[in-house]
Parts: structure tokens; sequence; C-alpha cells
């Protein structure tokens, strides 16, 4: 099949178009979602590039889809509503750290909320084609880790903000331990039947936590894979 024309492809025909766009920015604000620049920042983004060109037509859908290797692109209200959390803190986020590359759609919107993303994945063939994917589509202000973000990524911390997009069982430590003083982690956290969001803020003298919505991501897992 013959490669569509960049422009075709990033401002996106039919189902994948503006407008389709904007209906998914209005049920995402009926929704709840108020912070207008990352409202702004999704309508904007091309979620249609993200994954397989079979499921294009679903991509503004506010729906989770497969991206390969049993792993899910989020559903743009959790993306949304994740990002929401991470720059409502009382720190300006400057520079955040992501868990969970996958396809790479939630670092394209951070990317272009703060001044430097830090994302890891622990699939290699997923770290590759997030990282070409992103540079192509011109997000020049992501640096990416092929590793396991249990360990968070230590030569560049403490971050003003953490977003984990894979649930662990527990808060994993050393991702507190890299959190600057008033920046959230913002984290799934429970089994494969149950996981809620929450929200652990550092505080001078420690921590502060907020449970929060009921959520479904794929299980955080440890050690590098290619
Ligand atoms: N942020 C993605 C969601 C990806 S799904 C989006 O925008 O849609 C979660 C991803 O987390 C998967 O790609 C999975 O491989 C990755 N993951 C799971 N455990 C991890 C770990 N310990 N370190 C880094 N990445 C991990």
């Amino acid at each position: 099949m013959m490669e569509r024309p960049p422009c075709v492809r990033r401002d996106g025909i039919g189902m994948t178009s503006l407008r389709t766009r904007r209906r998914l920015i209005e049920r995402l604000r009926a929704q709840g979602i108020g912070n207008q620049a990352v409202l702004s920042v999704i309508e904007k983004t091309p979620r249609h590039l993200f994954i397989d060109e079979a499921l294009a037509h679903r991509a503004y859908e506010d729906t989770a889809l497969p991206i390969g290797r049993n792993q899910t692109i989020s559903q743009p209200f959790i993306v949304a509503l994740m990002t929401e959390m991470l720059l409502d803190g009382d720190l300006e986020v400057k520079k955040a750290l992501e868990v969970g590359t996958g396809c790479g759609y939630q670092s394209a919107v951070l990317a272009q909320l703060v001044n430097w993303v830090f994302t890891i994945e622990r699939i290699h063939p997923l770290h590759e084609q997030a990282r070409k994917l992103l540079s192509e589509l011109g997000y020049h202000n992501i640096s990416h880790l092929n590793a396991d973000g249990f360990a968070g990524w230590p030569s560049n911390q403490p971050f003003d903000g953490i977003l984990v997009t894979a649930a662990p069982r527990e808060v994993p430590q050393l991702l507190l331990e890299q959190l600057a003083v008033g920046a959230r982690l913002v984290i799934p956290v429970g089994d494969s039947e149950r996981q809620e969001l929450q929200i652990i803020t550092r505080t001078r003298g420690g921590f502060d936590r907020q449970q929060r919505e009921a959520v479904r991501f794929v299980p955080m897992l440890d050690g590098r894979t290619r």
C-alpha cells in the first residue's frame, strides 16, 4: 500500500479529522476535565498515528486500544485525567518522568505541556518504535530509556512530576525518592482485579497521599526485555 502523504497523515481525514477530535474534547470536558491547556493539547495530538492503521478510525473514541505485545494505548480520558493531576499541584512541572512509554502517546501529550520529558519503557521494540515516531512527529524534548522503571532514572532526578502508566502492587520506593519537594507522583496501584489512581505529593516532612478513581492498567513488571 502507498504511504499517505504527510499532510494527510498528520491532520487526518474522515474518522480521524479535526471534527471527530473536537467531539472527543467535548466528551472529556463533560466528564470533568477542566484544564484547558490539557484539552487543547489532546485536541491537536494525532492519536491515530500512534496505533495500527487498521484501528486508526477508532483513534478518537474514548477507549483503550491494543498496540501489540499485549500492551495498550491508554483511554484519552485517563490520559487527560492523569496529566491534569500531574500539572495541578503547587509546583510548576518543568521536568517530568513517565514510566511506561508504550506507543508514546502520553509522552507526546506531556511534551507539549512541560519543558522536558524523560520516559522509560521496559520492552525494547516498543521503546524503539516510540522513539522513532516521536522524533518524526517533531517532539524533540523527550529522552528515552529502555530499562526497568521501578528504578526510576536516578541520573536525572529530582523530577517535578512522575507519571506511571502501568500498575504496580505497591508504590515503588525509588520513584518516591526521585520526586522534588512539592512534586507529585500519579500512579495506578493494585492487582489485575482492582487498581486505583493515587496522587502522592512530596512535602518537606514526608509524603501526602490521595486515593482517587478506580482504573485498569496493564501490570508494571520487573526487568527489561528485548
Ligand atoms: N503511556 C502509554 C501506555 C502504555 S501501556 C500510552 O500513552 O498509551 C504501559 C506500558 O508500560 C507498556 O508498554 C509496558 O511495557 C510498560 N511497562 C510495564 N512495566 C514497566 C516497567 N517496570 N518499566 C517500564 N515500563 C514498563
